[in-house]
């Protein structure tokens, strides 16, 4: 047993101001502080120390594939796909990233043909997240561009990267890919397929499947993603470029990402100690977004201006029962005569959403966080619900 002397726990900065009843409330980012309240009162089951002189390497596996990759989080992950039942883990290679925003950029480097100096088009049927325009045109690679709405590329022979995105940001709405050329590969994004949003009804065994740390338990300040690959060359180029461009990923961040991961699978599949209620993750979620989306629903049913997308409900493997979808964004439309702008009209009662022109669709509709603070949301709900 090592002693390490006076320990003293360090204070990370907030971006965002708390809300207060006059403030602007920014919604426009699925930034998941919501789960902080479950990780204070998990306490230190899910915390780690870290001693100056550890995780110094650049490695973590030399003789695996993804030679960064440290073998606790990947035993972690697998571990969790088990648990939850939302993807195939048996057969497939755990490739990390710093967030999977760097993984979606590595998966579109291993899949894209070798250049014949055309770039491959990038789709997806909008509304798209609004990253993806933006992720696959901003270095002007010549390996692929952005190709806009994939329900344009449906049933043409001509190939592309289609990316699926299910549940989908920013509509909550559950996708299976629509292009149909033979030649053209999928990318599938379960950024959001965990239960506290969807009921999980399979377990997804697509060839490139990406999954992130920041919508599963909410810390998306440290920044670590994973994708199970089928392949072992796009898992070797997904690795490769990887170590192009930032020579792996910080050790630090997965091995907090191991600890928490860990710590959720003890809650489900331990007894808790004497004294501690159980510990879990999914159900507080859960439970935490049914109420926001009753809530809302609501709001918005009172409203006459307002409409949301139809809730969905499907048997649930994971809690074993029936259950409605609470997907971590509203997309909210309006149907008052003259406002072209939602974004801006809201923006005029201090609520900052996302609009629908950067999904690809019309600006009538806005992307609403459903993972802020109970602050923000409150005062969210109370502004919405006195527009008229
Ligand atoms: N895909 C989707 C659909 C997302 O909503 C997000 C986060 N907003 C990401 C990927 C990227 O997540 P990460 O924080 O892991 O980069």
């Amino acid at each position: 047993r090592q002693r390490y002397g006076e320990i003293t726990t360090v204070e990370a900065s907030r971006g965002k101001p708390p809300v207060t009843q006059d403030s602007v409330v920014i919604l426009d980012h699925g930034d998941p502080v919501m789960y902080e309240e479950f990780w204070r009162r998990e306490g230190d089951s899910a915390s780690i120390l870290i001693p100056a002189w550890q995780t110094m390497s650049y490695f973590s596996n030399l003789g695996g594939i993804c030679c960064f990759l440290e073998p606790g989080l990947e035993r972690e992950v697998r571990r969790l796909h088990r648990l939850v039942g939302n993807a195939v883990v048996d057969g497939y290679h755990v490739i990390v990233g710093t967030g999977s925003t760097q993984l979606f950029q590595a998966v579109l480097y291993a899949i894209s043909p070798a250049s014949d100096g055309t770039p491959i088009d990038v789709v997806s049927p909008a509304p798209y997240y609004s990253c993806y325009p933006v992720a696959a045109s901003f270095l002007n690679s010549g390996l692929y561009r952005w190709g806009g709405d994939a329900n344009t590329f449906a049933g043409d022979d001509t190939s592309c990267v289609e990316v699926v995105c299910s549940p989908n940001n920013p509509d909550g709405g559950i996708r299976h890919a629509v292009v149909k050329s033979k030649s053209s590969k999928a990318i599938y994004d379960f950024a959001y397929y965990w239960p506290q949003y969807t009921p999980i009804t399979e377990a997804a065994a697509h060839d490139v499947m990406l999954f992130t740390f920041s919508k599963c338990s909410g810390h998306a300040g440290t920044r670590l993603g994973w994708a199970l690959v089928k392949d072992t060359e796009v898992a070797k180029k997904m690795t490769k470029f990887m170590e192009l461009t930032t020579i792996g990923v910080s050790k630090d961040s997965q091995l907090r990402a191991a600890k928490i991961l860990g710590a959720i699978c003890n809650g489900y599949e331990q007894l808790p100690s004497a004294g501690q209620t159980r510990s879990h993750l999914f159900h507080f979620a859960r439970d935490k977004m049914a109420a926001r989306w009753t809530r809302l629903r609501a709001a918005v049913a009172a409203s006459d201006i307002f409409t949301l997308p139809d809730e969905l409900s499907e048997y649930c493997g994971f809690f074993k029962k029936t259950i409605t979808a609470n997907p971590a964004f509203a997309w909210l439309r309006c149907k008052k005569d003259g406002i072209e702008d939602l974004e801006s009209f809201l923006r005029e009662n201090k609520i900052v959403t996302r609009g629908g022109t950067k999904f690809g669709v019309d600006g009538r509709v806005v992307r609403v966080s459903m993972v802020d603070t109970d602050q923000a949301f409150n005062v969210f709900l109370d502004r919405l619900s006195t527009m008229k």
